[in-house]
């Protein structure tokens, strides 16, 4: 049975590499009948932020990638927060002590830092485990003197010495570590809460983690997590490993971090993050104007492809299609034009049906409400190709449902003259509504020519007047859609 687990850290906004993770998991799930687990990493009490769980449940819900299982919606393996899971973890920490594969640690933060001091490249580890405080240098009889003081101790793995730990990776393959350059790893901290590494393998065991798919920056962890799956005596149950290739910035130059998105003007989160403390806003591409069918479809093809050219991929095609196989070893480029050419082709191929609601709200954000839902359908269907963002559609189809608020004066020459006004009159009061935008053209130029105007004279004035600028679709279809009524009040108001 397929059960694969997300498990951030609720530290924060969520990137899109952590999406990305989620989504991988998501699909892989999906494909195989499995069961998607949300697990809250929240051991680390000093880097939770209020609210980071929440956003993290939205972000998963908006993407349309909800969990199977997870603090909301509990399953049989809960609680699906670490906080919640504190119990569980000692035991496993000191059955590690007892079968020689852990032991406690007494150095005190100052003794450890004057160390460092000492040994800028310092490690906890095989070479200098024998010179600090702990229960291999101290006598049986310290420790069990120190640990009946309730003196603050950690528990560290033991890193064995001259090993090799093998694994094969389902993206990377055969993968191996050199025991000698990991250091001890502290399991259990001295508060009684399991570190990362200890509660991610008790967890993944107890909720029978069937595969782990996570980012390539937890490679380096794996020799530890294998080991402790071993000493554990878990070994015949250890999850299938997958490291995702990175997201790299758009120059190919590094990881793509948090702090990139300020930097490289485009946004690295899901959806709008507030800090709580500071009260700073990191923008996100939700608020952005992306539709979560193309933000999960450009995350898909960010390390993985399905053998063809195939770009534009819905959520459905994705899990009938994703595989493993095809996720590529190498770090994938994040290119925001391209992000924002899957949106516009994504905008261009969604029904009327399913922009309706996004463009609505987009325009209710600027005062816009829409109360005719007919010709909302008609407007967007107009206009959906020259949108890239949702909110481009305010700049496309407001002007369909209120006056303009000031007119490009600027952009008509000469000014209006009473000539004009009186043509646009006579037009206004002869408009034949149920002629075709085409008809009325010709009606239009007629009349101009009639009165002894060019229709380049009249054409952009009547523009400017319908719509207050040098902008919008056929000037015809506009007047078509805004109605006898409205094309008259808007030319009487316009050349008022
Ligand atoms: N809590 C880790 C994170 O924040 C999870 C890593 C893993 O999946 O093992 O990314």
């Amino acid at each position: 049975e397929v059960r694969v687990r997300f498990a951030p850290s609720p530290t924060g906004g969520l990137h899109l590499g952590g999406v990305r993770t989620a989504l991988f998991n998501y699909l892989f799930a999906k494909k195989h009948n499995g069961t998607f687990i949300l697990r809250i990493e929240d051991t680390d009490q000093t880097r939770f932020v209020d609210g980071a769980e929440q956003y993290i449940v939205d972000c998963l819900a908006w993407c349309g990638i909800a969990p199977d299982e997870s603090p909301q919606q509990p399953g049989a393996s809960g609680p699906y927060r670490q906080s919640e899971r504190k119990p569980s973890y000692r035991q496993y920490a000191e059955q590690l002590v007892a079968s020689g594969y852990a032991y406690y640690a007494f150095d005190t933060p100052e003794e450890l830092t004057a160390k460092r001091t000492e040994e800028p490249n310092f490690l906890y580890g095989q070479k200098s485990r024998m010179q600090m405080r702990n229960s291999l240098t101290l006598t049986q009889s310290e420790v069990s003197e120190l640990l009946a003081q309730n003196a603050p101790h950690v528990i560290r793995i033991k890193m064995p010495a001259d090993e090799q730990v093998t694994f094969t990776d389902m993206i990377r393959g055969v993968v191996s570590f050199d025991t000698n350059l990991v250091d001890d790893k502290v399991l259990l901290k001295a508060d009684g809460m399991p570190t990362y590494h200890l509660a991610v393998v008790v967890d993944d065991k107890a909720m029978e983690i069937s595969h782990i798919f996570r980012g390539e920056e937890w490679l380096p962890s794996a020799p530890i997590h294998i080991l402790l799956w071993k000493y554990l005596g878990w070994a015949d149950k250890m999850p299938a490993w997958a490291h995702l290739p990175l997201i790299l910035k758009p120059d190919g130059n590094g990881k793509l971090s948090k702090r990139d998105g300020d930097r490289l003007g485009f946004p690295v989160y899901a959806m709008n993050w507030t800090d709580p403390k500071t009260g700073d806003l990191t923008k996100g591409f939700k608020e952005l104007g992306f539709m979560h069918e193309a933000f999960v479809n450009l995350l898909a093809v960010l390390g993985w492809n399905d053998g063809t050219d195939k770009e534009i991929f819905t959520l459905e095609e994705l899990k009938a299609n994703f595989s493993v196989e095809r996720i590529s070893k190498a770090g994938a480029k994040f290119d925001f034009e391209k992000a924002k050419w899957f949106n516009h082709e994504w905008i261009k191929a969604s029904s009327v049906e399913r922009l309706a609601l996004s463009v609505k709200s987009e325009l209710g954000k600027s005062g816009i409400e829409v109360a005719d839902d007919e010709k909302l359908a008609t407007v967007i269907e107009l206009v959906k190709d020259r949108c890239t963002l949702l909110p481009d559609f305010v700049a496309q189809t407001s002007y369909f449902f209120a006056s303009p608020a000031e007119y490009d004066s600027a952009a008509v020459k000469p000014k209006w003259n009473a000539d004009k006004a009186a043509f646009f009159e006579e037009f206004a009061n002869t408009l034949n509504i149920d002629l075709s935008a085409v008809e009325l053209e010709a009606s239009f130029k007629a009349l101009a020519e009639s009165k002894g105007l060019k229709p380049g004279e009249v054409m952009l004035p009547l523009r400017i007047v319908l719509v207050g600028g040098k902008f919008g679709t056929g000037v015809f279809d506009i007047v078509k859609l805004l109605g006898k009524g409205e094309t008259q009040n808007r030319i009487a108001k316009g050349i008022a």
